[in-house]
């Protein structure tokens, strides 16, 4: 990992508040606090939080920072912060560079302004934020940003983060639990380790200026198909062109500072379309650096004259973008739980994990779907490019083989793969090598962690990492009470037959959720609904699965949230559905008023008087009337239309829970409406008349 001038390692981390630091930095004795707090949740002393401060302070201060930040992440998913300065008026007008142990484990944001889905009274505009000393505090803009969770006085966690690290810890002491039983006494903490790999688009600035839909919603809400999309597999980055390689190496180079291992890629299928991967960390580091990631790629493209879109889906009939999370459990001994191991034991403990995920992905489909439905992912899942809304796992053939002769009780055969036997004689050999890849599945396993493809590209991936790790949590946990309450255990042939039995009865349970076919394919939503899968095809339909009885016992069971946390979650959900799609209906409205309906009459005027020229000569004259009739019918459908769309949006329920079906069920089919005449009208309008740039000029506009 090196860039051509071959500066990386100095570069890497430069502007992080990082362990390595921190050991430079400290004393000994804090340096061991810190450690500790972070490895089992100690608190640390104020005398502890107070050398960090100030030995944080003074390397943000040597970097050139002047400010610091509490850096969080609330419900809404983007990033917050309240700049505070270092400097503190001191006697005789001078000043002192102030920040202390208490400014770095408390402060107080006035909170009022951030979503709460109803948990924080209104008197109480106040919440506290805590840094989460498992995260690195790093330099942004002059300012010394510290991670931080966000609470509200009575407790109730406000933000992404503080839910995740209790899952984290949820599905850590579980699957402890699970190797203690396998005779691992060495192993203290397992670990949540996930890596997001972000899609996104690049446009020209001076182009996207001059649409307001993407502006306003991040997305064209008009635009006639162009006649070449992606059809062209090989697309133009056969030679990448030089403004996006100079972002991109500009790119890399941020967020290697601030301790981003990425690894930028540019061959995404859609036109303009790319891809970032870091390397994977544990769950709360890699959404950190996922939101760090969105924000670095945005200002950086402001630096190039571009702009970085992460909508869902920006452009319709072309790909949309997503966000993969690779998620898998280590332990802190370096061991990947999900990898086939090299003993027989071994193998029974990784199917045994194993199970689990297939067990939790199938009894919490509805629930791993809802993390990801928002009004943007609507437009790209079971679109043909994403996966369908159809939860469903793909192992690949050769252990989708070993589960179904584990169900079946017959001898696996030897198809010339390399397989390790199991020796454990219930159980069949595992091949080694799982490499086969199916690009349409929604949860792939893909060797040694599994690949959940449906998050949208703009979402934080606290929530799905959240649910993954609690549902696993949970599995573990039932197998584990079980396992102990036989009173057998490691190295004993009752405790493997146990092992064996609750593998099989499990997997024979779930199997529905195992497909490994083409999830694209119009008869698997058929198979998918003889098997009995939820097929939650809309962001509505998904939604209420958060306050599902047996959801909110997962997580009020495993303390990752209270009831009212739930419902304050699902409460958000519910309005920033509705608040998106009246953007975007106002938005349209707003175009197809000021430039659009201006444009298109204007332009039918044009060619009515020239229509009448030529029937006043008596010259034939058919294209011209064909021509102006057409724009005339579609100027009057579009006004119509768009009539019905301005008079929908003055009618949409105050209730959130009725708006947000009424925005579905109404708005968005005349939202459809309205695009699918003005779209029309642009494929028969000249080219100068069109009243801004088309998906011609955007998605072929990088260069
Ligand atoms: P692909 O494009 O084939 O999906 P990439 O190499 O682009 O694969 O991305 C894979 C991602 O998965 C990277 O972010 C990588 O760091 C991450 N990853 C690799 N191993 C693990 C693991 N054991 N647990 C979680 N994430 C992982
Ligand atoms: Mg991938």
């Amino acid at each position: 990992m090196m860039n051509d001038t071959g500066h990386f390692p100095a570069l890497f981390g430069s502007m992080v508040f990082n362990e390595d630091t921190m050991k430079e930095r400290l004393s000994p004795s804090c340096y061991k606090q810190w450690k500790q707090s972070v490895s089992d949740g100690t608190p640390l002393e104020i005398s502890t939080a107070n050398e960090i401060a100030e030995a944080m302070k003074q390397w943000a201060v040597e970097k050139g920072a002047t400010h610091y930040t509490h850096w969080f992440q609330p419900m809404t998913g983007v990033t917050a912060e309240k700049h505070d300065s270092f400097i503190a008026p001191a006697e005789k007008g001078k000043i002192v560079l102030e920040f202390s142990g208490k400014e770095l484990v408390r402060g107080e944001p006035d909170a009022s302004s951030f979503p709460s889905g109803g948990l924080r009274a209104t008197f109480e505009a106040r919440g506290y934020t805590a840094w989460d000393p498992t995260s690195f505090a790093f330099i942004k803009e002059k300012s010394l940003c510290i991670p931080t969770i966000f609470c509200s006085y009575s407790g109730h966690a406000l933000d992404k983060k503080t839910p995740l690290l209790r899952s984290m810890d949820a599905v850590s002491k579980q699957a402890v639990r699970i190797l203690r039983l396998f005779g691992d006494e060495t192993t203290n903490r397992v670990i949540a380790q996930v890596g997001a790999e972000q899609e996104y688009f690049l446009l020209d600035k001076k182009l996207y200026n001059q649409r307001e839909d993407l502006i306003m919603a991040g997305r064209t809400l008009f635009g006639a198909k162009p006649p070449r999309g992606q059809e062209l597999e090989d697309h133009y980055f056969g030679a990448i062109r030089p403004r996006v390689a100079a972002y991109m190496q500009d790119l890399d180079n941020e967020l290697w500072k601030l301790g981003v291992l990425s690894k930028t890629k540019h061959n995404e299928v859609a036109p303009s379309q790319h891809e970032m991967a870091p390397i994977y960390s544990d769950a709360n580091a890699a959404c950190d650096q996922n939101q760090i990631t969105m924000e670095i790629m945005k200002k950086v493209a402001d630096r190039h004259g571009l702009v970085c879109l992460l909508h869902e889906k920006p452009f319709a009939g072309v790909n949309g973008s997503g966000k993969h999370d690779n998620w898998s459990l280590g332990t802190d001994t370096g061991r990947n739980l999900f990898k086939p191991g090299s003993t027989p034991r071994q193998n029974a403990q990784f199917l045994l994990f194993l199970t689990a995920f297939i067990k939790g992905v199938d009894e919490y489909q509805d629930m791993l779907r809802a993390t990801v439905a928002t009004p943007g992912n609507d437009h790209r899942l079971g679109a043909q490019e994403a996966p369908p809304a159809v939860v469903s796992i793909f192992l690949g053939d050769d252990l989708s083989a070993v589960v179904d002769s584990i169900i079946n009780d017959t001898v696996m055969t030897n198809n010339g793969k390399r397989t390790l036997d199991i020796g454990v004689d219930v159980m069949p050999p595992i091949p080694q090598d799982n490499t086969d890849r199916n690009r349409t599945s929604p949860m792939a396993f893909t060797g040694n962690k599994f690949e959940f493809r449906m998050p949208g590209s703009s979402l934080s991936i606290s929530g799905p990492n959240i649910v993954l790790n609690t549902m696993m949590a949970h599995e573990l946990m039932l197998f584990a009470d079980e396992l102990e309450a036989t009173g057998a255990h490691n190295g004993q042939a009752d405790f493997d037959k146990r092992v064996a039995a609750i593998i099989k009865r499990e997997l024979t349970a779930h199997r529905r959720i195992i497909f490994d076919g083409n999830g694209y394919d119009e008869s698997w939503l058929a198979e998918a609904k003889r098997r009995g899968l939820s097929n939650l095809s809309t962001a509505v339909d998904a939604l209420p699965a958060y306050i599902a009885e047996k959801n909110i016992s997962l997580f009020t069971d495993h303390a990752i949230y209270t009831r009212e946390e739930v419902h304050a979650r699902y409460n958000i959900h519910v309005e920033n559905y509705t608040a998106t799609i009246e953007i975007e209906a106002r938005t349209m409205i707003d175009m197809l008023r000021k430039e659009i309906m201006p444009a298109v009459s204007a332009y039918g005027t044009t060619l009515c008087e020239g229509l009448a020229k030529r029937k006043a000569l008596g010259l034939p004259s058919k294209y011209e009337e064909e021509h102006a009739r057409a724009n005339c019918l579609l100027c009057d459908s579009l006004h119509d239309a768009c009539a019905k769309l301005e008079k929908s949006l003055r009618e949409v329920p105050a209730d959130p829970e009725k708006a947000m079906l009424f925005c579905h069920n109404v708005i968005v089919p005349h939202m459809n409406e309205c695009r699918s005449f003005a779209d029309e009208l642009e494929t028969i309008t000249e080219r100068s008349a069109w009243p801004f740039p088309t998906y011609s000029d955007l998605l072929f506009s990088e260069g």
